[in-house]
């Protein structure tokens, strides 16, 4: 694990994708489970830096690709933590719905090869035993972190927001590859929506942001957003 700040980790390892852990007065929180290798990596992190499986209380889910829920169902079953996302993004968590794809005549042929190969990946369905609405606080750690709905990547996508002190998990909202850039148009069902997602995000001044792809960012956050979001975001 990788501190990013006091008591927020970055897991090691996934290969492909981000998930972190945050430690609170109410227990720890792990938000996003990776790919399905991703469950036993976190679990070996968590036991070397003293934390029992039983330490974990809920799993905040973003939402449902299989890169941040790939991992989610041994997670659950070795931890026993809650499972929690946006009542949106619920049913394709478990499995009841296929999460919208791009029409391939909007997109330019890198992504439409991506969509195709892509379109047969779907991730393991997972009991959400609770939902989120916009605005809920979902654990009392950072002072308090609260569900932000960040709609577009995927119907339900959700960030999660600590006003104080400043940190924001941005899912797939946007990533960072070195630099800010929209997410992936051939794995994004609206993109008008995720533009309007970061405009809204922006609008949160974070000082820290974690991604669902790419390192966090931590130097000049705010202005970095919102100079990004002046150029990509929506009304
Ligand atoms: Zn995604």
């Amino acid at each position: 694990m990788r501190p990013i700040l006091p008591g927020v980790y970055a897991f090691s390892g996934m290969l492909v994708g981000r998930a972190y852990l945050i430690e609170g007065p109410d227990g720890l929180t792990i938000i996003d489970a990776g790919m399905a290798l991703a469950a036993d990596r976190i679990l070996h992190q968590l036991a070397a830096a003293g934390h029992a499986p039983g330490e974990i209380r809920r799993i905040l889910i973003t939402h449902a690709h299989f890169d941040h829920i790939g991992g989610l169902p041994r997670l659950k079953a070795l931890t026993g933590a809650e499972v929690i996302a946006s009542a949106i993004e619920r049913p394709y968590v478990e499995g009841r719905a296929a999460l919208p794809t791009p029409a391939p005549d909007q997109l330019g042929l890198p992504d439409r090869l991506m969509l195709r190969l892509g379109s047969g990946t779907t991730a393991p369905a997972t009991p959400v035993d609770r939902t989120c609405e916009d605005g809920d606080t979902v654990s009392e750690a950072l002072g308090g972190l609260r569900a932000i709905l960040a709609p577009g990547h995927t119907p339900g996508h959700t960030a999660y927001w600590a006003p104080e002190p400043g940190v924001l998990f941005c899912g797939d909202a946007m990533m960072r590859t070195p630099g800010l850039r929209l997410p992936f148009a051939a794995f994004t069902g609206d993109m008008a929506a995720a533009r309007r997602a970061i405009s809204r995000l922006a609008g949160l001044s974070p000082a820290v942001v974690c991604f669902g792809h790419g390192a966090p960012l931590t130097r000049y956050t705010a202005a970095t957003l919102r100079a990004f979001a002046r150029r990509v975001g929506g009304d």
